[in-house]
């Protein structure tokens, strides 16, 4: 009877949970639990029955909302209007910003899947295509990376005349302004391709095309503004920069001391009303050959001659360079790139009203419109360079861990070798998968902040994970910098892509989870903004629907984790009824469990959020996990499950799976509330965490699969800029590893006889003679080698200088001293 009783009672809570059922029904099934529980056990007391009944006629009063407001609510609303974190205006406005899509289904435990589904696959126009088969591929090979870091500290002249003439600066501003108007998806792979060959020159051309004068000016700009500017920009007429980090304030850029007063002064010639702006800007990229200076200051109107206030707040300007009074300061020196940056000042410049971004209209709404921009500039430039940076480096990597031997092999083949490039293997498909979803939910109007957030964070570490991959399997010759060195750019270049855009350190710890919590946790945001109401009535009905639906959540949360974790995502949903679903049952799975522990852990930590970084981080890794999954399943769908991805795609998501488990861990053991970490572990892995990464056999399977010219290397690598070009610096690759395959039967017979001691491999000798003499080759045979040895010959030789070449011309150190 009691196991009976238990039973049904658990199904019955279960059910409720589950159903996220109103209070009513709560109040009315314990009811009917304790009428039957007192029937069954035949008792008669009547204190019995009482007991047995009172907390279901708890809960029956409870849902009277009179009554829950005076006895639970109230209460509660004064203690969570303390515990809560609080939400500063700076904060609002990015979080308004954003639009908020699959992240949400991942922070709701329950995604519906026809949202990942809908989002359009990797679509170009004709238009596009020809542009990244035409102008982009000919700036490619116009490109010298090595000849503009180390000779000309800039691109050439007619590299910028090029980009310029053919719309590279204008690609976001529509073509009714004179732009080319392309899609996310195809600016953000004309600048992977670019970047693909230079990181420098790839900047270049994103800068513009992100967060920037452009951009703004088509959102906001007054239509005399877009008028003046915009065909200008579009032809490159115009060169813009922005200007918002300053000295004293980096990652903090709202603090900044950049200050406009609202006054009266002179503007050709004539008394007009306008603002008068001290700013001291560094770190500007295109600073030193901008025209237009984009500039973020805090206005203030002490005598409110614009009518909004004393303090109008974080207001954005378009400034001439050469307006009188703008000071374009010496160049930095970034991470030795060829790419324009440099500090930007002004000291008490009087500029016209006519110079606000959208006018007086958008005075004091800058943070806003840059966090705006921001959401989906992100969501593009470094996706783009860093996942092309990861697809490069795989490319070159590849095709030399098959060109160069070592004891007589490939070093590719050997496992140790091997288990780096399996990892960039992995890292290549899924950040591809990542940058093209992405894309794709921009042009769906999508502002994504968080995802772009996570994906800017996640890519560029991937992007240094690959680079160093790449540098440990070349050794000496990725070391050796000059003209024939194709890694030494984009390694020096990877710390700028880790720190712009938000620093990963703090967009991983701060942003990403914090963020998205706010954002798109199904109920935080709204009893939040309850707590926050200055009028407490409306506050606290506000807060009475918020926190019964989030209790509710919290149930349901606890008994799905729970059954999803005990059957291994047996039950989870899916999409799909092919042997796919069960990846799809497992993102479900996991997306559950982190939707407990986000929940728990904001409730836990409250205004402690963002101070503890370090559990918060951790989250962020985890929704990453989910989203990077997410991103690989929808481009192994689209992509026709192809079946030579199989393994890979298996491989990936078993690794995703076993990094969020091991995250999973971290957070539980540092946890704050110990029982609730406790309680956490329990509902999330009742059986334990039993996840494996991928085994060395499937990592070694593929890595073997992209030593070679094949449709598989190139898929893994679609989108860099390649040719087959001998005098290249990477098509020398190209062409080495085509011989080397050909010549691979004939090699190993070569090597063959070599160990055999038939042939000897000596500088004073030629061993391929030899092998022709001793019968071990024909001459056909030999010429196919020969083409081969010659090929590698190349591959693996590096650059030396004289040694005045390495010395910087004297007048130079004279200036600089
Ligand atoms: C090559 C280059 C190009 C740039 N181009 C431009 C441009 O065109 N326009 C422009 O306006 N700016 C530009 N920037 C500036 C860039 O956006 C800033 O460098 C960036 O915001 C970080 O600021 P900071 O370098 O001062 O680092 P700091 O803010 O001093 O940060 C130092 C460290 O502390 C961490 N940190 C800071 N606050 C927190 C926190 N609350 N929680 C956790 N960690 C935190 C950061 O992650 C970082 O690791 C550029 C910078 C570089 C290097």
């Amino acid at each position: 009877m009691t196991l009976a009783l238990i039973i049904i009672t658990l199904v019955v809570f279960g059910v409720l949970a589950m159903r996220q059922s109103p209070l009513w029904q709560w109040g009315l099934a314990m009811l009917v639990i304790g009428i039957l529980m007192q029937v069954g056990y035949g008792s008669t007391s009547v204190l019995g029955f009482v007991l047995a009944c009172l907390p279901g006629i708890i809960l029956l009063l409870l849902s009277v909302p009179s009554i829950r407001k005076a006895t639970v609510i109230k209460p509660v609303y004064g203690m969570v209007k303390s515990i809560l974190p609080r939400v500063s205006r700076t904060e609002q406005e990015a979080l308004d910003a954003g639009t908020v899509g699959w992240d949400a289904e991942l922070f709701s435990g329950k995604p519906d899947w026809t949202k990942l589904r809908s989002i359009r696959p990797l679509t170009l126009s004709a238009e596009e295509l020809a542009f990244l088969d035409g102008p982009t591929e000919e700036v490619c090979r116009m490109i010298d990376d090595w000849d503009a870091r180390n000779n000309l500290t800039d691109l050439p002249p007619e590299v910028w005349q090029f980009l310029k003439d053919k719309g590279f600066l204008g690609m976001l501003i529509h073509k009714e302004h004179g732009g080319l108007g392309f899609s996310a998806q195809a600016q953000s792979m004309i600048v992977s391709k670019i970047a693909s060959r230079s990181v420098a020159a790839g900047i270049t051309v994103m800068v513009p095309n992100s967060l920037g004068p452009g951009e703004l000016l088509e959102k906001y700009g007054t239509p005399e503004q877009k008028e003046k500017y915009l065909g200008r920009l579009a032809k490159g007429q115009e060169v813009p920069c922005f200007a918002l980090t300053g000295i004293h304030s980096g990652s903090d850029a709202g603090g900044m001391r950049d200050i406009g007063v609202v006054t009266k002064g002179t503007y050709q010639g004539k008394e007009v009303l306008g603002v008068r702006l001290s700013w001291d800007k560094r770190y500007i990229t295109l600073a030193p050959v901008a025209t237009l200076v984009g500039l973020a200051f805090i206005l203030k109107d002490p005598n409110n001659l614009l009518g909004k206030g004393e303090n109008i707040g974080i207001t954005l300007a378009l400034i001439p360079a050469d307006h009188p009074g703008v000071e374009i300061g010496r160049r930095h020196f970034p991470a030795r790139q060829a790419f324009m940056n440099g500090p930007v000042r002004g000291k008490d410049v009087f500029v016209p009203l006519d110079f606000l971004i959208g006018g007086t209209a958008y005075a004091g709404q800058g943070w806003r419109m840059l966090m705006e921009c921001l959401s989906t500039g992100r969501a593009i430039s470094l996706p783009a360079i860093g996942s092309t940076s990861i697809k490069q480096t795989l490319r070159v990597t590849s095709a030399y861990a098959r060109i160069r031997r070592q004891f007589g092999i490939p070093v590719g083949v050997m496992e140790g070798v091997a288990e780096p490039l399996g990892e960039m293997v992995k890292r290549a498909y899924t950040y591809e998968a990542a940058r093209r979803l992405t894309a794709s939910m921009v042009d769906e109007g999508q502002r994504p902040a968080v995802i772009s957030a996570l994906l800017k964070y996640r890519t560029t570490e991937a992007m240094r994970d690959s680079v160093d991959d790449a540098f440990d399997i070349h050794g000496g010759r990725a070391i050796q910098d000059g003209p024939s060195n194709y890694l030494f750019g984009g390694y020096m270049a990877t710390p700028v892509a880790i720190t712009v855009e938000g620093a990963n350190i703090l967009t991983r710890t701060l942003m990403t989870f914090a963020q998205g919590v706010l954002r798109a946790h199904p109920y935080l945001y709204k009893e939040i903004q309850a707590a926050q109401n200055p009028n407490r009535r409306e506050g606290l009905d506000q807060f009475d629907t918020a926190f019964g639906g989030h209790t509710s959540f919290m149930l349901r949360n606890m008994v799905a984790t729970f059954v999803h974790g005990i059957t291994n995502g047996a039950s989870a949903s899916t999409p799909v009824e092919n042997d796919v679903a069960r990846c799809y049952r497992q993102l479900h799975r996991y997306s559950q469990a982190f939707a407990l522990v986000a929940d728990w852990t904001t409730v836990t930590l409250g205004g402690q959020l963002k101070s503890k970084q370090k559990i918060s981080g951790r989250l962020a890794d985890i929704l990453g996990d989910l989203y990077l999954m997410s991103a690989t399943l929808k481009r192994f769908e689209e992509e026709g499950q192809l079946a030579e991805d199989r393994e890979l795609v298996d491989a990936i998501l078993a690794d995703r799976i076993a990094a969020m488990e091991a995250t999973f861990g971290e957070v539980f053991a540092n946890f704050p509330n110990g029982v609730m970490a406790n309680a956490m572990r329990f509902l999330c892995f009742p059986l334990g965490r039993r996840a494996r990464p991928a085994s060395d056999t499937v990592n070694y399977g593929f890595v073997q699969a992209v030593l070679r010219p094949s449709s598989f290397r190139d898929r893994l690598t679609f989108g860099v800029y390649t040719t087959m070009d001998p005098d290249d610096v990477t098509g020398v690759l190209e062409d080495a590893l085509a011989k080397v395959t050909e010549a691979e039967e004939i090699e190993a017979r070569f090597v063959k006889a070599a160990r055999r001691g038939v042939i000897e491999r000596r500088l004073d000798r030629d061993a391929i003679d030899d092998a022709v003499s001793a019968g071990v080759l024909n001459d056909n045979e030999a010429g196919i080698m020969r083409a081969a040895d010659e090929a590698t010959e190349r591959v693996v030789a590096v650059d030396d200088f004289a040694a005045d070449e390495l010395v910087a011309p004297r007048e130079h150190r004279v200036a600089a001293e």
